[in-house]
C-alpha cells in the first residue's frame, strides 16, 4: 500500500509500505478519510527535534503521517472479540495507545499513559495510507448518520475543539472569543454557536474570518487592523469575554486571550508549542482568572462529540475545502502550509 511520510523542511514522500496484518489484539482499518490537522504542520515543517518540542517523544524511522483516521474494519486479530470490532464496522480511531492499565488509560486518556503512549501518525504509522493497523481498544464507533470525513475531523480537530468547550463549561449564556480560525478554531466557532453561545472570532486571514462568519460567529476581529483586546471589550460593554479559547498557539494570540477575558472568566489554550510571558498580578491574580490547558479528548469525549454532532445535525463536512488523493499529498500540504484555506482531507477514491 501507499503511505505519506514527512521528511522535514516541508518535504514529504508517498512511499510503498507492506499491507498491515493484525496482531492478536489489533484490527486493520481500510481508511476512507484521513484529515489534515494543524499540528501536522509542525512535523511537515520540522527542522529536527520538533516532536520532542511538543512533548511527544522521539519519532523513529519513516512513519506514515495522519492522525485523523476514519474507515471500516477489514480484519481483526484472533483475540479481538467480534462485538468489539466486527468486520465492516464504521469506526474512528482514538489515535493513542498506552499500557492499558494505568488510571489514564483506564479512563480513556491513553495519551497521558504513565508508561508513555504511542501516537498514531506521529510515533507509529497513521492514516495517510490505504490501511492502518491499531489495537482494537482504540476504536470509537462512527454513528450511522455521520460521513467518514466528519469522523476524521472528530478524530482530532473537531474533537479537540469540543473537548476544550466542555472543559470550559461553555453555556448558551456565554460570550466566547476564539483566537485563530484554522481547523480547530473554526470547529470551536461552529460547536460553540450550536451550544447557543455568542462567538467573537479572531484571525489574521480575511478568508478564514469570512468562513468563521459562515460557521456562526457573531463578530469578527482581524488583529492586524484592530487592537483585539480593545475590540473584544467594546463588544462586551467593557467587561471582556466570559471565556476565551486560544487555538493559534502564538504568544500574541495567547496574551490576547488572557487580557481580553473578563474578571472571574476562563481562558483555555489548545494551540500547541511555544511559550508565553504574562504580568501575573495584573493579568491573572487581580482578575481571579482561570487558565486551562486542554489536550485533545478521551475515547468517551470523542464518542460524545460524535453524538453531539449527529444529534444536532452539525455540518462538520463544511470544514473541508479540499479533498485529496494520497498521490496529491505534496500539493495538499503546500496549500495547507499557507494557513489561509479551510481543512483538507485525504479520501479513498
Ligand atoms: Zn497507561
Ligand atoms: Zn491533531
Amino acid at each position: 500500500m501507499r503511505g505519506v511520510t514527512f521528511l522535514g523542511e516541508r518535504k514529504l514522500q508517498v512511499a510503498e509500505f507492506p499491507d498491515p496484518t493484525p496482531g492478536p489484539h489489533d484490527v486493520v482499518i481500510e481508511i476512507k478519510a484521513s484529515g489534515m490537522c494543524g499540528s501536522d504542520l509542525k512535523f511537515y515543517r520540522a527542522t529536527g527535534g520538533e516532536t520532542a518540542a511538543l512533548g511527544l517523544g522521539k519519532l523513529e524511522g519513516p512513519v506514515i503521517a495522519g492522525h485523523e483516521p476514519c474507515g471500516v474494519v477489514v480484519a481483526a486479530g484472533n483475540k479481538v472479540e467480534e462485538r468489539t470490532a466486527p468486520v465492516g464496522a464504521r469506526v474512528m480511531v482514538h489515535h493513542y495507545s498506552g499500557c492499558g492499565t494505568c488510571r489514564h488509560c483506564l479512563s480513556g486518556w491513553a495519551q497521558m499513559c504513565v508508561a508513555g503512549s504511542t501516537i498514531y501518525g506521529v510515533t507509529a504509522h497513521g492514516a495517510h495510507a490505504s490501511y492502518m493497523k491499531v489495537p482494537a481498544h482504540t476504536l470509537v464507533a462512527l454513528p450511522d448518520q455521520l460521513s467518514f470525513t466528519t469522523g476524521a475531523a472528530i478524530s482530532c480537530g473537531t474533537g479537540t475543539a469540543y473537548g476544550a468547550l466542555r472543559r470550559m463549561n461553555l453555556s448558551g449564556a456565554d460570550t466566547i472569543a476564539i483566537v485563530g480560525q484554522g481547523p480547530v478554531g473554526v470547529s470551536a466557532t461552529q460547536l460553540a454557536a450550536a451550544m447557543g453561545a455568542r462567538v467573537i472570532a479572531l484571525d489574521v486571514s480575511a478568508e478564514r474570518l469570512t468562513r468563521a462568519k459562515e460557521f456562526g460567529a457573531d463578530a469578527l476581529i482581524d488583529p492586524r487592523t484592530d487592537d483585539p483586546i480593545a475590540a473584544i471589550k467594546t463588544l462586551t460593554k467593557g467587561a471582556g469575554a466570559d471565556l476565551t479559547l486560544d487555538t493559534s498557539g502564538t504568544a500574541d494570540g495567547r496574551v490576547t486571550a488572557v487580557r481580553a477575558t473578563r474578571a472571574w472568566g476562563t481562558v483555555c489554550f489548545v494551540g500547541e508549542g511555544g511559550g508565553i510571558s504574562l504580568d501575573v498580578s495584573r493579568d491573572l491574580l487581580r482578575k481571579q482568572l482561570t487558565i486551562i490547558g486542554s489536550w485533545t479528548f478521551s475515547t468517551i469525549g470523542q464518542a460524545d462529540c460524535a453524538r453531539f454532532v449527529a444529534d444536532r445535525k452539525i455540518a462538520v463536512d463544511h470544514l473541508f475545502t479540499h479533498r485529496w488523493q494520497l498521490g496529491q499529498a505534496e500539493e495538499a500540504y503546500r496549500l495547507f502550509d499557507r494557513q489561509t484555506s479551510g481543512k483538507g482531507v485525504f479520501v479513498r477514491s
